[in-house]
């Protein structure tokens, strides 16, 4: 791979010359008058066929029209059915595999265009597609080897008044217990996971490159939650609310308990075993054997669920970590 010049600080970077500059102009005007082009055809299409009527078009139309609306009905239907199925048994079925596709690129934006129009909140929206997305999930049913996790946190946990950089190395942290960062550092030398905390999409997107993990478990409010969820699949994230007594994005707090669950469940139980075997013996002492190497070398080589998290940045405006 060609790697990078370092930039020179004393210079100006080099400006892209006419030619560059025409041709990403051709680009643009390329996409405009194809996308419009685009539009304008299916506005056409919405006003000659009704009034010319299927019939005038070709005897057949009128079946061949049925038959594109049949597969459309068949695809809604076939998505929603498994989308139950799996909510309710908590199982995924033959057929139905790619729901969390479906719910993560389809359903989201549907359910917040028609809960907007019933004046249900954006919150309680993004709640539920957090709870379903965290069933389908679950109901893949896969487990991890704990350097394939990792724990990905917000900021705001972070004790508003401590002085401790914590974004490069989250080993500055010196443990003083007065907010959840120590507890976060005790779980991931317990359980051998990657932690991490981001300030924002672009740093968390950085992280997950780095660490290539197989299964995020994710600490954030509803809406980086749910940005990170559809900006990083098809890799799973499972999503934890954050508490919030002192408001949004200040001093925040993690459900231990709950986050505690959720990574044993994920934990190839032969490796947890042995984890759980590790912490009765030494009760008091986290267990060096089971923390993770501080290289950012990834857990795992290059494979196609990366390709997806490397995307345009949306939420880079918003200071927590989900939002991959
Ligand atoms: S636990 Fe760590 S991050 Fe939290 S206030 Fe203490 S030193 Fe700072």
């Amino acid at each position: 791979m060609q790697q990078k010049k370092p930039l020179d600080p004393l210079r100006m970077p080099e400006m892209p010359s006419d030619d560059e500059i025409q041709a990403r102009k051709r680009l643009f005007v390329g996409l405009i008058l194809g996308a419009s082009g685009l539009v304008c055809l299916f506005f056409v299409l919405l006003w000659i066929v009704p009034f010319v009527g299927l019939n005038a078009i070709h005897p057949y139309a009128p079946w061949i029209w049925g038959l594109v609306v049949s597969a459309l009905v068949s695809v809604v239907l076939w998505a929603s059915l498994g989308l139950v199925l799996n909510i309710t048994t908590g199982r995924s079925f033959p057929f139905f595999k790619r729901q969390r596709g479906m719910t993560v690129k389809l359903f989201l934006p549907l359910m917040t265009l028609l809960g907007r129009a019933l004046g249900i909140s954006k919150e309680r929206i993004r709640n539920s597609f957090i709870k379903v997305n965290n069933e389908l999930v679950r109901s893949e049913a896969k487990t991890y080897a704990p350097q394939e996790v990792l724990l990905l946190m917000p900021h705001c946990l972070q004790n508003s008044r401590c002085d401790h950089r914590l974004t490069y190395d989250i080993d500055n942290c010196v443990r003083c217990g007065k907010c959840p960062i120590k507890g976060l550092l005790e779980l991931r030398d317990k359980y051998g996971v990657h932690l991490a905390i981001a300030t924002g999409g672009t740093i968390a997107r950085r992280i997950v490159v780095q660490k290539r993990p197989r299964l995020i478990v994710a600490v954030a409010c509803e809406r980086d939650l749910s940005s990170g969820i559809q900006d990083t699949f098809p890799l799973p994230v499972y999503g934890v609310l954050n508490l919030r007594p002192h408001g949004p994005c200040l001093d925040t707090l993690v459900p231990f308990p709950q986050l505690e669950q959720a990574l044993r469940r994920f934990l190839d139980p032969a490796q947890l075993a042995e984890i759980d075997a590790a912490a009765k013996s030494k009760p008091d002492k986290p267990s060096k054997r089971s923390r993770p190497a501080k290289s950012d070398k990834p857990s795992r080589p290059l494979d196609a669920d990366s390709g997806q998290i490397d995307k345009t940045d949306k939420t880079d405006e918003h200071t927590t970590p989900t939002s991959a």
